[in-house]
């Protein structure tokens, strides 16, 4: 990116683009160098100028949500990070005749989108509670627990390609999988529909509660941290494996394998990304030596 493009990426940005920006800001394992630039817009029409302005002047772009799935490297994102926001976060829905379609905005936070369920008597997407991702990112990765996953309440996505387009498509479109979407990785996700039941309120409420509590019990949720760190492999658990492979409480540089549950890396304190890779890489070596298995990272790796 020269000076003409950051002047241009002002011009149409203003206060909403910065230059420099720590990804560690950006991300909850609270690690990653900086992005050249994050932009942030607020509406439709200014995400397709600035995905067009791009597209032409040859940058990169990644979509951000809340980072909560995200290892970004140290050396930091060359191109522009687009965080959603403004308009991007709103939520609203329609009466169907057995319950109601929610409207949501990608940029929105699953936190959010449950608070609203609570308020509205909407039961469904109760599984989520305690997911710190936005929509976007939800949708993209089919955020999952406790047996439910995103995939089985959306109904349908708008999302804007890499040429400008804006596309509508039906969940009969879509192809939901372990922790992923079949949606190419420069198409930006604005708003998605789910598919929600009428229930009273405090069942609603009760039911959210009953997830934090149990999440709270088995997670580290107070450690910065992405998660789940690999994919579950078929008929098996990765923190079972990784637990048994003797690697609770291994520690590289300031990442540490959870004494909590093994498949989650926590930032014990100074974490880089390269101490999360080698750890990432130790785990592997040794799930594989010791039981034969491959384990597939469920995060993902952005930057260099
Ligand atoms: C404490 C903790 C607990 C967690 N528990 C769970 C869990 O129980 N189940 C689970 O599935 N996950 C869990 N996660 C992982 C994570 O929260 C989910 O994957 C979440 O859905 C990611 O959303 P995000 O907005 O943070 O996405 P990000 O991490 O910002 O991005 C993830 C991917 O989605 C893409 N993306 C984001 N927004 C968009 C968009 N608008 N359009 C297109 N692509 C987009 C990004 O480019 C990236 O490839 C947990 C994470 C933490 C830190």
């Amino acid at each position: 990116m020269d000076e003409k493009d950051r002047e241009w990426l002002r011009a149409i940005g203003g206060a909403r683009v910065r230059f420099g920006v720590p990804m560690s800001g950006w991300t909850t394992f609270r690690v990653g160098g900086l992005a050249e630039a994050l932009y942030e817009p607020v509406q439709m029409e200014e995400l397709r100028e600035l995905i067009l302005g791009l597209a032409r002047r040859d940058i990169p772009y990644f979509v951000v949500g809340r980072g909560s799935n995200l290892l970004v490297l140290d050396q930091g994102i060359d191109g522009v990070v687009v965080v959603l926001a403004g308009a991007f976060t709103e939520i609203r829905h329609d009466q169907a005749e057995e319950g109601a379609v929610i409207h949501a905005g990608a940029g929105a936070s699953l936190g959010a989108l449950l608070s609203y369920c609570r308020r509205n008597g909407f039961a469904g997407l109760e599984f989520a509670a305690g997911i710190p991702g936005s929509v976007g990112g939800g949708v993209m990765m089919n955020a999952g627990a406790f047996g439910g996953e995103m995939g089985e309440r959306v109904l349908g996505l708008t999302a804007l390609t890499d040429h400008g387009e804006t596309i509508r498509l039906d969940r009969s479109q879509m192809v939901f999988s372990y922790r992923s979407l079949n949606l190419e990785r420069s198409t930006v996700i604005t708003h998605a529909r789910f598919r929600v039941e009428k229930e009273p309120p405090d069942v609603v409420t009760d039911r959210i509660s009953a997830n934090l509590k149990r999440r709270k019990m088995m997670q580290p949720v107070d450690d910065p941290s992405a998660g789940c760190v690999f994919k579950n492999p078929p008929n098996e658990y990765a923190g079972r494996l990784i637990e048994a492979a003797g690697l609770k409480g291994s520690k590289i540089g300031g990442a540490l394998v959870s004494p909590r549950h093994a498949n989650y890396i926590v930032n014990a304190g100074g974490a880089t990304g390269a101490d999360i890779l080698a750890l990432m890489d130790l785990i592997q070596r040794e799930v594989r030596r010791k039981f034969g298995i491959h384990l597939d990272p469920e995060i993902r790796v952005m930057g260099r």
